[in-house]
């Protein structure tokens, strides 16, 4: 590859900005310029400090052992001591249904402790002798056939809103839980793939003495530390309040509109989100706007309460809660809980409320106002909390969530193979392609920079 190259990156969240920091590792002498719309980095990362509190605004924690490769890049950026590891309490996860909270443990004694997790541990001694299915299909589907309704609805259902505020009606199984169809391809069953992980697979080397597949972690200042880190260490010019407005593809390179000015480009790296990347392509070209149109991304507002006393008498990680209650909120995370050593002040409670953005919810189109009222109400009547926060906010997060429908993986290949064959000097990256989490975008971003040398 010729040294000289000069390459655009469009979007500074995290697959952007780790794509500018492994490009710049792995090519020193390539110049890379990056447009970010806003007039900070991060996009859907962003913690924050308010009136005593700190909160994170959006991706807050992982979970290590779908997180090697977040880990990885923590170990490269020298942050490997900034990383927090959730409270033990957090080991408590809950399900709201029926006017009360149940524990979800896979540990064997908490199986029998309530009878949701009695329904799954019969479901899943039941499930071994189910018969396989080749392909995809949607999650509820999948469910319904090897673990049946009550699991479906009340585990697999809650679940999906609290990872994609997304239908498990329509989603893929194959691409939101890649793991579970594998276990069925492979192993015939659900729960035998889950005992041959435990007994057999090799454990893993974490970076963090104490931290096992199942630990939660986050960093000590905030998710942003992973950002301004990646900027830092990362080569090549950052363009803040720059939107890139138009493109276009030519034979030798990519020319790129922002803010009245125009590049000239050997390649053109596009990192928005799935709604940014579909408004950039709609003039551009139909097959690949028909490919954003297919991911209807789903809208979220996280609603912050600080309480400055201890206000919960549940302890734990917080709750999801199953379509079926219809409470118009998808669950709570217990952030002073989770992560104490955030907290500013003690005793303090800080709490995030979910809401998803729908039609169909009575929430839809409410004010910031109304909104924070709903949270409130929902914690009172949920957790009993009659005090009212010293401090609450309003996060929204317009379109940000892609949703995997069925044949998802196909449409990404063929999305792949269309833009080798008409635009070469184009490629795509984000949280729509092969997975939502940080992880997953760094993965990608990793990937890509590896097979930039192949390019044309
Ligand atoms: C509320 C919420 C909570 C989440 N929690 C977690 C979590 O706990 N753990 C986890 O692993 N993941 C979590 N996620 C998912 C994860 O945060 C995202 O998938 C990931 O951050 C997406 O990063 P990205 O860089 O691909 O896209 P984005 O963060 O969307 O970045 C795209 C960037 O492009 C910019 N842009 C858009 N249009 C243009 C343009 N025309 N020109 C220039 N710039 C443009 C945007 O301003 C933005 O900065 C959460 C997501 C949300 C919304």
């Amino acid at each position: 590859m010729s040294l000289k190259k000069h390459v655009a990156i469009i979007g500074g969240g995290v697959s952007g900005l780790s794509l500018r920091y492994f490009l710049s590792k792995r090519f020193p002498h390539l110049k890379i310029t990056l447009f970010e719309k806003e007039k900070s980095l991060g996009g859907c990362i962003h913690s924050y400090d308010e009136a005593g509190f700190f909160f994170e605004k959006g991706a807050r924690i992982f979970k290590a052992g779908k997180s090697l490769d977040l880990l990885k890049l923590i170990g490269k950026l020298g942050l490997k001591k900034e990383i927090l590891i959730s409270d033990k309490r957090a080991a408590h996860r809950f399900i709201w249904t029926n006017d009360s909270f149940h524990l979800l443990s896979l540990r064997p004694m908490n199986f029998f402790s309530s009878p949701l997790m009695r329904t799954l541990f019969f479901a899943l001694l039941k499930e071994w002798k189910q018969k396989k299915k080749e392909g995809d299909e949607t999650i509820a589907s999948f469910a319904k056939r090897r673990l049946g309704e009550d699991v479906t609805n009340l585990f697999f259902d809650p679940l999906t809103l609290g990872i994609y505020a997304g239908d498990i009606h329509k989603l893929s199984i194959l691409s939101c839980y890649p793991t579970l169809k594998e276990f069925e391809k492979q192993e015939g069953s659900i729960s035998k793939g889950i005992l041959k992980k435990i007994f057999f697979q090799r454990k893993e080397a974490f970076p963090i003495q104490g931290m096992k597949t199942s630990s939660l972690f986050t960093l000590r200042k905030g998710v942003n530390q992973l950002i301004s880190s990646l900027a830092a260490q990362g080569n090549g010019e950052i363009h803040l309040s720059s939107s890139v407005e138009k493109i276009i593809h030519r034979q030798k390179g990519v020319d790129i509109e922002s803010q009245g000015r125009k590049w000239q480009v050997d390649h053109l790296f596009c990192a928005l989100s799935a709604q940014g990347a579909k408004k950039l392509m709609e003039d551009f070209d139909i097959e690949t706007s028909r490919f954003f149109q297919h991911l209807s991304p789903m809208s979220l507002s996280v609603i912050h309460l600080g309480f400055q006393k201890n206000v919960l008498k549940k302890r734990g990680f917080g709750y999801l809660i199953p379509s079926l209650e219809k409470e118009d909120i998808l669950g709570v995370v217990f952030d002073s809980e989770t992560f104490p050593e955030q907290n500013k002040k003690d005793p303090q409670t800080r709490l995030s409320v979910m809401i998803k953005e729908s039609p169909f919810n009575a929430s839809f189109g409410l004010s910031k106002e109304k909104r924070i009222e709903l949270a409130i109400q929902k914690v009172r009547k949920h957790l009993k909390i009659d005090e009212l926060p010293c401090t609450q906010r309003v996060s929204d997060y317009k379109k940000a969530i892609p949703q995997f429908f069925v044949g998802h993986e196909k449409r990404v290949l063929f999305l792949r193979s269309y833009l080798n064959i008409h635009y070469p000097k184009l490629t795509f990256l984000g949280n729509y392609l092969e997975g939502i989490s940080v992880s997953d975008c760094i993965s990608l971003a990793e990937k890509i920079s590896t097979s930039f040398a192949l390019y044309p």
